[in-house]
């Protein structure tokens, strides 16, 4: 839930979910550093990051972004992890059909046992690897036109729409009443 600080100043929790390998800690680390490592191994250790960005309308948002040290593949420990997320972006990786199922595993389990009032975007990443798609463009806009969702792809890889996706995020924030 997005905790205001004040009316201009938003702080939210942000959770990443999605199958191990999709990019979910790349993507983190293009967003809060700039970098992309192509040898990073599976996060070691849970990691948390925060960074902030400015929108156009000059509200501030700070992401408090918690990245799983490959607990994902214990669907049980999820609810812990999530508690109390304003945001939750789930991410599967557009050259892995079995990642988009995950995804929309993650969708009906937040649905399910997520605040009723959290943001969730959608994320096919690796969208570099366009030789190698095996999930449509058209797939993952259904899904999230279906659940209410934001919808983009990424990729970790050339930086391309990583900030747009947390921007679009920002803006869809619930504001606190002025
Ligand atoms: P996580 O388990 O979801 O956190 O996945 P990681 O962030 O550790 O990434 C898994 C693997 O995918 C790593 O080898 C990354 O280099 C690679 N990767 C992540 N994002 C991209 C991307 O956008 N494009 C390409 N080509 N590879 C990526
Ligand atoms: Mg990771």
């Amino acid at each position: 839930n997005a905790v205001p600080s004040d009316a201009k100043n938003l702080r939210v929790k942000l959770v990443l979910l999605g199958d191990s390998g999709v990019g979910k800690s790349c993507i983190v680390l293009r967003f809060v550093r700039g970098q992309f490592d192509a040898t990073s191994k599976v996060t070691v250790g849970a990691s948390f990051l925060s960074q902030t960005i400015a929108l156009q309308d000059s509200t501030t948002v700070k992401f408090e972004i918690w990245d799983t040290a490959g607990q994902e593949r214990y669907s049980a420990l999820a609810p812990l992890y999530y508690r109390g997320a304003g945001v939750a972006v789930i991410v599967y990786d557009i050259t892995s059909p079995e990642s988009f199922k995950k995804a929309q595993y993650w969708v009906k389990e937040l649905q399910k046992h997520g605040s009723p009032d959290i943001v969730m975007a959608l994320v096919g990443n690796k969208a570099d690897l366009h030789e190698k798609r095996e999930v449509a463009t058209e797939d993952g806009m259904e899904l999230a036109e279906k659940n209410g969702m934001f919808f983009i792809e990424t990729s970790a890889k050339t930086a391309d729409n990583i900030n747009q996706l947390f921007e679009e995020i920002g803006k869809r924030l619930p504001r606190p009443p002025s």
